[in-house]
């Protein structure tokens, strides 16, 4: 039999008395001297950390990626140097908007941010189910997520606010299709892919750089749920994609999703028409064909929720030898923010924590900071350049340099002669059947009826008009629904 465990204080004293606090006489005060009862209070009052300004609400699970296609002549990171290799993974999902008490069903974008724990260190994949997103510039992201938030005076979601900043930001159309199509309530996580969405690079033996589009395909097919089913989930069963994941893992069903690459060369993205480093568009398939790298398995949840999924970070910035990031503006801003983020929520030494990890010891000169618990580097310098340590910086792992047209430094247009339209119009026209685009006509009928307020009519039209860009049956459709003549 199992031997139990004596019941310590935090610093280890066995101590006697869990229920009853120390009082004088059997009804009298409590007496101040009881420490345990101190430490129980005070921990408890510190056991929430700041919940994350966006992906708030998810839920994770380890698993294991193994190569099944040779990229080799692509990128030269050691993961993907043979068929057959394999590293184990953390995969944390989310819905973006919510709190993290919301419900799972929410239309919303869902998180999809994959950690793979490689042998040159931690690659963070970390992005969404949707290929694309609202906003290209990094700069605007604080003002777009206040719109999907709460409104300041009332506490409440807000559609006047969403319709306002979507009908004012046209390059926001096609992720707004896609959030209202069907695929926007994904049936949890498991029937849903995984985009990275921003354009990255990868880096081949012979240090030729090639432009980059991540796809997880689900194997378990795309499931959606109908707007109705969505609404009724948000009520009866509010963790509805927490507990799918955990019971289906608990059962032994491992989900699991291909990794699949589309490449494009500099040459290429020189010629295409439109900016490839722009997250409001995707490359069509016909073009960059699916290039078959792997297969993602998810096969067990962490024992303790706080510690690994409430804990983990993910970085757009952690990439490993071999793969590499891109001029996408709004990339170069998640280097920044997703970092900045894990400071402030974790400290400074948040890759400490177990599953931030990296495989192999990190080896630098940061030093101290809260909670710093693996050593500190121990008695080894702490500057450098130094006449003592053993650490060197490896020219190998230099990148290619990154030619840049010579253009002088400004405040550019982002949307100066971009087509929003062609794309999202491909989506409902050519990908969407009949059925699609019913779903999607009432999902976006069902928001845009909550627009109110003085600028009801100015928003309404305004988005119409990007709608009837799209397809004009769609802003006929819309119209009709909403009971206004358009075009006026
Ligand atoms: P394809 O016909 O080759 O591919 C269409 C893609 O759309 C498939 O990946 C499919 O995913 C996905 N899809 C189907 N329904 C929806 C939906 N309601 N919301 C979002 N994605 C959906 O077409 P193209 O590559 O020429 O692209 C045409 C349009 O398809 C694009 O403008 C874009 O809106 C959308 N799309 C394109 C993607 C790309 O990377 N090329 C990726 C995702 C969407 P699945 O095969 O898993 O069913």
């Amino acid at each position: 039999m199992d031997e139990k465990k004596k019941l310590t204080t935090a610093s280890g004293r066995p101590y006697t008395e869990n229920e009853d606090s120390m009082t004088a006489g059997p009804r009298g005060p409590i007496m101040l001297q009881d420490y345990v009862l101190h430490e129980k209070l005070a921990h408890f009052n510190r056991e929430r950390i700041p919940e994350r300004v966006v992906h708030a609400k998810g839920t994770g699970a380890f698993g294991k990626f193994s190569v099944t296609g040779d990229i080799t002549r692509y990128t030269k990171a050691k993961l993907f140097g043979k068929v057959g290799n394999s590293c184990r993974v953390f995969v944390r999902f989310s819905t973006v908007g919510g709190e993290k008490g919301s419900a799972d069903t929410e239309r919303d974008p869902r998180g999809f941010a994959v950690k793979f724990y490689t042998e040159d260190g931690n690659w963070d994949l970390v992005g969404n189910n949707t290929p694309v997103f609202f906003i290209k510039d990094p700069k605007k992201f604080p003002d777009f997520v206040h719109t999907q938030k709460r409104d300041p005076k009332t506490n409440l979601k807000c559609p006047t606010m969403m319709w306002d900043y979507w009908s004012l930001n046209p390059e926001s159309l096609h992720q707004v299709m896609i959030l209202f199509s069907n695929r926007g309530t994904p049936d949890g996580y498991r029937f849903m892919n995984g985009y990275g969405s921003h354009t990255f690079s990868m880096i081949n033996a012979d240090n030729e750089r090639v432009w980059v589009k991540f796809h997880f395909k689900t194997l378990q097919g795309n499931r959606t749920l109908t707007g109705a089913r969505a609404e009724e989930l948000r009520g009866s069963d509010p963790d509805y994609a927490q507990r799918d994941l955990v019971e289906a893992i608990g059962k032994g069903e491992f989900p699991k999703w291909a990794l699949k690459i589309q490449v494009m060369t500099e040459i290429q993205a020189h010629k295409l028409p439109w900016n490839p480093f722009d997250i409001t568009k995707i490359w069509p398939h016909a073009d960059f064909p699916l290039i078959d790298a792997g297969i993602m398995e998810l096969n067990e949840i962490p024992a303790n929720y706080f510690e690994d999924v409430e804990q983990s970070a993910f970085a757009p910035a952690h990439v490993v030898d071999g793969i590499g990031l891109s001029p996408d503006k709004l990339l170069q801003g998640r280097i920044l923010a997703y970092p900045d983020a894990h400071r402030y929520r974790l400290g400074a030494n948040y890759e400490q924590i177990p599953v931030n990890r990296p495989l192999k010891p990190a080896a630098h000169y940061q030093r101290d900071g809260m909670m710093s618990v693996m050593g500190n580097g121990g008695d080894a310098p702490n500057y450098s350049p130094n006449s003592f340590d053993k650490i060197e910086a490896d020219p190998a792992y230099r990148e290619p340099a990154l030619p840049l047209e010579a253009a002088p430094a400004d405040f550019y247009d982002r949307n100066e002669g971009d087509d929003h339209y062609s794309q999202p119009g491909d989506l409902y026209r050519k990908v969407m059947n009949d059925e699609d685009r019913k779903h999607t006509v009432m999902n976006l009928l069902s928001s845009l009826k909550g627009v109110g307020g003085p600028k009801k009519d100015e928003i309404l039209m305004r988005q119409l008009d990007h709608f009837y860009k799209v397809d004009r049956d769609l802003a006929k459709q819309l119209a009709g629904g909403l009971g206004v003549t358009f075009p006026r």
